[in-house]
């Protein structure tokens, strides 16, 4: 029997992934790209540190995903954090946890891996061709634009796995929404996720301290405090622990029109004693030298407790303790989805089966974060890129 031909519109982790798994099953496999070369996102999520994955019990792990853990569970259960660590290790990555449970390839960025990666997927047959554009698709036959004109492929089955609707410059530009709907496909508003905010900095303020990372503090959004850091921005806030409350302000933002991301700066300290070292202080010194002796404030510490509590220095110790320990940084709106990390939305929970076909389009398949899940970050993005790739992979080979 002739092997299944399969294929796989973009080329991210998922699409990657995706390849692999039906390969491994003895099909044959084209993947195709818009971009002239693979792996954008991924490339430049290795910028910053290839965060992979998460080192923490499964269990924990699951429990980042929301509601959507039910629909992404089978798929992490079958390709989890340990198993995801395996797979780079056979490709001879070698990685490590770092603080906090986040695993990172030792050499930080993603290159070597992706070469590896793609040595191996030669290996397997399959064949990869940057610079095609999907344009159509109509039941298993994919319309695409390259360097030398249009192209009609037909294919047993269909994996797409074209990213979400951020970083444009990359790839996932969020083109193919029209392509799906129009057959019926139903799909979820993007959203930015793990994103920056925008505050009504005064202007000095953000001259100031644009770019400064505000360290060892603890945010609060709805739920319990988190520590951690951020960094103040000429627009506003950005970091790990901005985005680990983005999704809350978010629904808070679009629920309300109002959020706030509230600070304790001196979180090791309870708010009795932070009272008692500030009335300690000499009335004759400069307020920045009682805040500096009392509480540790300085630099942007400091200018943040000034921006936004203008009135500080005249404030009763217990008063401007509790300021210091409850500084609430009032959000105007999120920064643009182009510049999110990641996306929420995309096609409908209710449009795919458990295998990740969709219902509107039997034998084709979507995977990773196209699909409408979010997480924080940690590696739980990719875990799930790579985890739903290997499903629709697997599915689409024995479709
Ligand atoms: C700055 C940054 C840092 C990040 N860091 C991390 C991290 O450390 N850890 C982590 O877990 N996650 C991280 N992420 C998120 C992670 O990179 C993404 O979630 C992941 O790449 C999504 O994988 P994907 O395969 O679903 O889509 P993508 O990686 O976006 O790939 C989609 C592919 O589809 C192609 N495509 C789109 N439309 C078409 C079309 N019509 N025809 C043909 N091809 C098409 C695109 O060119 C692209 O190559 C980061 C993201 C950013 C922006």
């Amino acid at each position: 029997m002739a092997a299944r031909r399969i294929g796989i519109v973009g080329a991210g982790p998922a699409g990657l992934m995706a390849a692999e798994a039906a390969a491994g099953q003895g099909a044959e496999v084209h993947v195709f790209d818009a971009m002239p070369s693979v792996g954008r996102k991924f490339l430049m999520a290795g910028k910053s540190g290839l965060n992979l994955t998460h080192a923490e019990p499964h269990e924990a792990l699951r429990k980042r995903y929301g509601a959507s853990i039910d629909r992404l569970g089978a798929a992490l259960d079958a390709f989890d954090g340990a198993a995801l660590r395996q797979w780079a290790e056979g490709l001879g990555v070698e990685t490590f946890v770092g603080s906090s449970g986040r695993v990172f390839p030792k050499a930080m960025k993603g290159s070597p891996l992706l070469r590896a990666w793609l040595k191996r997927l030669g290996e397997l047959g399959v064949v990869i061709y940057p610079r095609h554009r999907m344009v159509a698709l109509d039941g298993h036959t994919v319309r695409l634009e390259t360097p030398v004109g249009p192209v009609t492929e037909h294919f047993d089955t269909i994996v797409l796995a074209l990213g979400g609707a951020s970083w444009a410059r990359l790839g996932s530009d969020a083109a193919w929404v029209p392509l799906l709907h129009q057959h019926g496909v139903k799909l979820a508003p993007f959203r930015p996720a793990n994103c920056a905010f925008e505050v009504a900095w005064s202007p000095v303020f953000a001259e100031r301290n644009a770019g400064a990372p505000v360290k060892a503090v603890t945010a609060q959004s709805t739920g319990e405090p988190i520590p951690g850091e951020f960094v103040v921005t000429r627009f506003g806030i950005e970091g790990s622990l901005v985005y680990a409350h983005s999704a809350a302000l978010r629904d808070q933002l679009e629920a309300t029109g109002k959020a706030s991301l509230r600070l304790d700066l001196v979180p090791g300290r309870s708010l009795e004693r932070l009272a008692a070292d500030i009335a300690r202080q000499k009335p004759k010194e400069s307020f920045a030298n009682r805040m500096r002796k009392a509480a540790g404030l300085d630099g942007v510490k400091f200018g943040l407790l000034r921006e936004l509590v203008p009135e500080a220095a005249s404030l009763a110790p217990e008063v401007l303790a509790e300021k210091i320990k409850a500084l609430d940084i009032p959000l105007l709106r999120t920064r643009p989805m182009d510049e999110a990390i990641s996306v929420a939305g995309g096609v409908r929970w209710d449009s795919v089966t458990d295998d990740y076909e969709l219902k509107a389009m039997p034998g084709v398949f979507v995977a990773g974060e196209m699909l409408d899940w979010e997480a924080p970050t940690g590696g739980y993005l990719l875990t799930a890129c790579y985890a739903t790739g290997r499903a629709a992979g697997l599915a689409a080979a024995r479709a």
